[in-house]
């Protein structure tokens, strides 16, 4: 009863979708957590009076998170915990992209053997 149903919605979901973009998407599904920006660490000094690590010039270690938004460059405070999850999502963004940039060309290529 629960494949009968399962397969009824695939080759539904299957008609509308061409084989390209059934590839794209099952590409583009293991490609996850996504993420597009910069992870960086800065040292901040802090206003403690007589801070060993501020008066060293070593300061305190602070995870960044730099993302375009709208055209502005903005960021956030990460914690260290979530920084290798961070550090995937932006790894796969950046798949993501060089993917999205492979259709493009593909499809212009195709385009050009299609029009003679
Ligand atoms: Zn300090």
């Amino acid at each position: 009863m629960y494949n009968d149903i399962h397969t009824r919605m695939e080759a539904k979901s299957n008609l509308n979708l061409s084989a390209e973009q059934q590839a794209f998407l099952a590409e583009a599904a293991t490609l996850w957590p996504l993420a597009k920006g910069s992870l960086s660490e800065v040292r901040k000094s802090c206003t403690r009076k007589g801070c060993k690590a501020c008066a060293e010039g070593r300061g305190h270690p602070s995870l960044i998170y730099t993302y375009r938004e709208d055209g502005r460059l903005r960021c956030m405070h990460v914690r260290p915990s979530f920084a290798e999850e961070l550090r995937r999502a932006i790894a796969n963004g950046r798949q993501l992209e060089a993917l999205l940039v492979r259709l493009g060309r593909e499809a212009v290529n195709r385009s050009r053997e299609d029009s003679h």
